[in-house]
Parts: C-alpha cells; structure tokens; sequence
C-alpha cells in the first residue's frame, strides 16, 4: 500500500469492512512471517465502542482473523487506558478479554510494564518497552474530537504506549510537541481508523456520532490531517499535526486524489441518542441520509456552533437521498441535495467543506 494513500470504506459493518481493506492492501506482503505483530487499539477507558471512545473490537478481530488465516501467529494487543482509568477494567468492558481468550493473544497492559527513556530531539521520554520491541504496529485510533487538541487520531493514540508519569508529563508540556515527537521514535507500520462512532468534542465519549467509515492508512500524519476535516478543522488548527509534519513523521493531506473509495454508504434510521446531538438535529431536515453524511454535517455544525454562529443559520439544512431531484429551499448537503436552493457537492461531502459552504452562504 502506498503511503500517500488513504483507503475508506463506508458502512456499519466494521468486520467485513477491515478485511476488505486488509486485502486491498495486501499488508501480509509487507510483513516478515516472524515479525511481532502488536495492534494498539484506543481503549481510553472502560466504555463500550457505541459510546464514541474506544476501538470497536470488531475492527481488532478483522485483523487478527486476517493475518491469522495468512499464517501470521506473533500477534500481541498492547494498551495503556488514559490516567485515572483501569487498563484491565477497560480490557474487560470493552471485548477485549474476549478476543485474547477467542483467538489466542496477548493482552500487554502498557500502564504496568518496563520503560525505556528515548531522547527526542532534546526531550526525554518515557516508553513501554513492549512497545519499542514491536517489529510491526498496527494502530487502532478511535476518530473523535478532543477537548484541549480538538482531534485525536493516529498520531496521539500513541500516547497508551507511555508509562502513567510520562502521560503526565505530556500534559504539562503542552500535549503538542511530545505527541508529535513521540510519533518520531515510535513508528507506526499500518493504521486502521475506527471512524464508525466517534465523539462530538470529546476524547472520554459520551455524545457518540455515527460516521460509519473506516480509514486504511500508512502515514499518520495524511490520516489525521484528512481526520481533521473530516470532523470540521484544517490541520492548521491542530500544532501537533503541524509539528509532526514539519520533523519528517509524514505528510499533510492536500488533495483528494489520495483517497481511494472502494464503496459507497447507504441510508439507514438516524439516531441521535445525546442532547448535544440532538440541540445541533433541531436544524436539519433528513430523508433517508446515510450516517456518513449526517455525522460530517452534524460536525461542520457543532465547529460553528462553538464559535457561536449558529444562530446565524436562519434556514433549515436539508440532507440525505430522499430529496434526490427535489428542488429544494435552502442549502442542501451532499449529491443529492444537488437541486437545493444552494448546495455542497460531495458523497459524503467532509465537514470541513460543509463549513466552508455554510459560512459563504451565511456570511459567517
Ligand atoms: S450525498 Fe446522498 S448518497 Fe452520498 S453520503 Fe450523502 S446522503 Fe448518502
């Protein structure tokens, strides 16, 4: 698979979904027959993956189930849950005792393990030596917001492989600088991003949006950066992204031509579970829309909310495939909102690009 590329398949079907990838990108020709194989999922605490916080075990067993059938059998799962929560307890909530005892791995608790001091460009930091021994890391970042870096992706789902002193420190240095660094020792081969639910704001869960895609990607730092529009942001808006890029850890997405869309997603019933979620719904008139559309729009929303634009919107947005060839009032959102008064093209258009067409209509 190539490094400038990012895979995407849509839907709700995170197994399937991750082996088609898998095989798209035919990762076993990549890998040595003897590598330590470690997968590093987001499981920042004790919470079920519908919550919006962690890795939907699901994905984990695709790839295991993958590389096992290719007879790859040093497979090991390694994480650290955030400070404050229980790395075993989070294991157990979130399936993945389960998948250990189902298929035969595993489990590192990275919160009580050796440690290793690495110098970074000048700055000491402190990293699980399960981690350093990996020969070939697949991450499993959750795709979510985050409330002091406003995303999380790839890049700072490394932070589990820190002891719980050194998580500490990061946030005293100002989280940017040593996610970025870290980034530059610790190599990541492959990452799979679980885009099916992730958080409005949040890195703990709580306001879960369904966007229904999964990323295949080698560097981290094009997905986060097109994980950045994905949730409303440029990658200007995110130092650790701008850090990483500018000392070698990869390179920012600028064209869509690195996409590669092997489907489509289709319309299903929209649930909007959480009171944030719903106050941002009160504007939007669905049929039939698919969840990959509606969470990017659910997004682009909550960024103008933030900076108290909102009310600015004076229409009703419409979005989803039952206004196909409709001649609409309004701004509409995707192809098939094409006929709208005014629309953003895209199929499922990026929230980024829903706010920069909101914000030319609207004036914002
Ligand atoms: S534009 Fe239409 S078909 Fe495409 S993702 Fe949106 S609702 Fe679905």
């Amino acid at each position: 698979m190539d490094s400038d590329k990012i895979m995407i398949s849509y839907g709700d079907q995170p197994k399937k979904m991750v082996k088609e990838l898998l095989s798209k990108a035919e990762i076993e020709k990549e890998i040595n027959k003897d590598s330590l194989i470690a997968l590093k999922p987001n499981l920042i605490n004790p919470s079920r993956s519908e919550n919006g916080a962690t890795t939907d075990p699901e994905l984990t067993k695709a790839i295991i189930e993958y590389l096992q059938a290719k007879d790859f059998n040093n497979i090991i799962i390694i994480e650290g849950s955030w400070v404050g929560a229980d790395t075993e307890e989070a294991f157990a909530k979130c399936g993945y005792n389960k998948i250990a005892e189902e298929y035969d791995i595993p489990l590192y608790n990275l919160q009580q393990a050796e440690y290793t001091k690495k110098n970074v460009r000048g700055m000491e930091i402190e990293i699980a030596d399960k981690a350093l021994e990996v020969d070939y890391l697949i991450n499993l970042p959750v795709l979510k917001g985050h409330c002091q870096t406003k995303v999380t992706c790839a890049l700072k789902n490394l932070k589990g492989c820190l002891s719980d002193a050194e998580k500490r420190r990061f946030h005293k240095r100002g989280l940017h600088k040593p996610i970025a660094y870290l980034n530059e020792v610790l190599n990541q081969d492959l990452i799979v991003v679980d885009g099916i639910y992730g958080d409005l704001d949040f890195e703990e869960g709580g306001n879960p949006v369904k966007m229904n895609r999964i990323l295949l990607a080698k560097d981290p730092v094009l997905v986060d950066s097109y994980a950045a529009e994905l949730l409303g942001y440029s990658a200007s808006d995110v130092e650790y992204i701008e850090i990483a890029d500018q000392i070698g850890v990869g390179n920012k997405f600028i064209a869509e031509s690195s996409l590669i869309e092997i489907n489509k997603d289709q319309a299903e019933e929209i649930d909007h579970s959480s009171r944030k979620i719903k106050k941002l719904a009160a504007i939007i008139n669905e049929k039939d829309a698919c969840s990959a559309c509606y969470g990017s729009l659910v997004y682009a929303l909550k960024r103008i909310e933030e900076r108290g634009l909102l009310s600015k919107i004076e229409d009703q947005i419409s979005i989803g495939q039952g206004y196909k060839g409709e001649q609409i009032a309004g701004p509409g959102i995707g192809i098939c909102c094409k006929d709208a008064e005014a629309a953003v093209l895209g199929c499922p258009p990026a929230a980024k690009n829903i706010i920069n067409f909101l914000e030319k209509e609207y004036d914002l």
